[in-house]
């Protein structure tokens, strides 16, 4: 058997398409959505990440601001920025990139930020919104995926799903949303035991642990959705050529540059799998995608609402139920 490859670029065109038609129907009403994305501090990957998101702006025709703040900042000098940002109207998205500097307090930033610009879902407000079953803005990878199952036809109600990781970003709002979309969903991580008996019995297969080509065949029931959410940069030789032993076109491809993303899923299980996500090409495009679709669904709720909106502060202080 040879796996479907679930092909994440081009449902992300296809959710821009979409988008394109929403922002232009918000932009004749005198609303442009915008996105602040603050990058403290000079880290490669995240100036990277940053890049991407303000271009997916820009091709989209959202307003975008970038604020980029020195690494030797205080957390109070960012809880300034982010109050600020938290103010200005045409500010809908606040994306505050991660990691932040060590002496950075990053639970109290991101807890800072105004629950109805909290564009990546991170804040405790949106998870336990999430929680209870009754979601405002989500987690965007997970969000991603979700569109990936639902737009490839992937049955998810009744379905085993298995999810491989238990972080805040990516598994557990992962299984609260296939827990939502009934599947039965079995959370795993690095305690748990007979991994790959357990994983076996996923029709729905998620791998989310930053584990270079880990689950291997043995760990996939013959014909399961494999998605593969790791994004990990191999650069070691001898790792590179045993995970591409039968792929000979991506470890010429190593060889000429010297390094090549890999996912948590060895590339054979294309050859048991029902449906795969490829590393590049899966699910990394859905993510900024799903970022840009939480900014326009931000400007819709935040400036459509006649109501009067509470103060961030006051929303934020209920939200952690003191
Ligand atoms: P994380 O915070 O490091 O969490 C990793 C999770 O995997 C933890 O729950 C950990 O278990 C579990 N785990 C680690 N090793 C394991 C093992 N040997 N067996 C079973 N479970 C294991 O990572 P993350 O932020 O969720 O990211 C995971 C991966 O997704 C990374 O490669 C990251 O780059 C990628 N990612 C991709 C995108 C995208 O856009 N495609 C977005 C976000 C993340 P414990 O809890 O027990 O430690």
């Amino acid at each position: 058997m040879t796996a479907r490859i679930l092909n994440g670029n081009q449902i992300r065109d296809q959710i821009y398409t979409e988008l394109q038609s929403q922002i232009e129907d918000l932009v004749r009403m005198g609303i442009r959505p915008g996105l602040a994305a603050v990058l403290v501090g000079n880290n490669p990957a995240s100036k990277l990440y940053v890049k991407s998101k303000i271009a997916a702006c820009e091709k989209l025709g959202l307003h975008s601001e970038l604020h980029t703040p020195p690494a030797t900042w205080t957390t109070e000098q960012l809880l300034g920025l982010i109050a600020d940002l938290n103010h200005r109207n045409e500010v809908d998205g606040i994306l505050v990139q991660m990691p932040l500097p060590p002496q950075m307090d990053s639970k109290k930033i991101l807890e800072a930020v105004d629950p109805a610009k909290d564009v990546d879902g991170f804040h405790p407000y949106n998870v336990g919104k999430l929680v209870a079953g009754r979601p405002n803005l989500v987690a965007c990878t997970p969000l991603g995926v979700m569109e990936i199952l639902r737009r490839s036809e992937i049955p998810i109600e009744g379905a085993n799903a298995v999810v491989m990781g238990r972080s805040d970003i990516v598994g557990k709002p992962m299984a609260l949303l296939l827990m939502h979309s009934n599947a039965t969903v079995t959370v795993c991580h690095s305690k748990t035991r007979n991994l790959p008996e357990v994983v076996r019995r996923g029709d729905i297969v998620i791998a989310a642990m930053g584990r270079a080509a880990m689950v291997t065949p043995d760990y996939i029931r013959p014909g399961a959705t494999v998605i593969d959410v790791g994004q990990i940069v191999v650069t070691d030789a001898v790792q590179a050529e045993r995970i591409f032993a039968n792929f000979p076109e991506r470890l010429a491809k190593f060889r000429e540059k010297g390094t090549i993303l890999v996912g948590d899923v060895h590339p054979d299980v294309v050859n048991v799998a029902g449906a795969l996500t490829p590393v590049p090409g899966g699910v990394g495009p859905l993510t900024i995608a799903l970022l840009m679709s939480n900014t326009v669904k931000a400007a819709r709720l935040r400036r459509s609402s006649a109501a009067p909106k509470p103060a961030p502060a006051a929303t934020a202080e209920r939200a952690s139920g003191h």
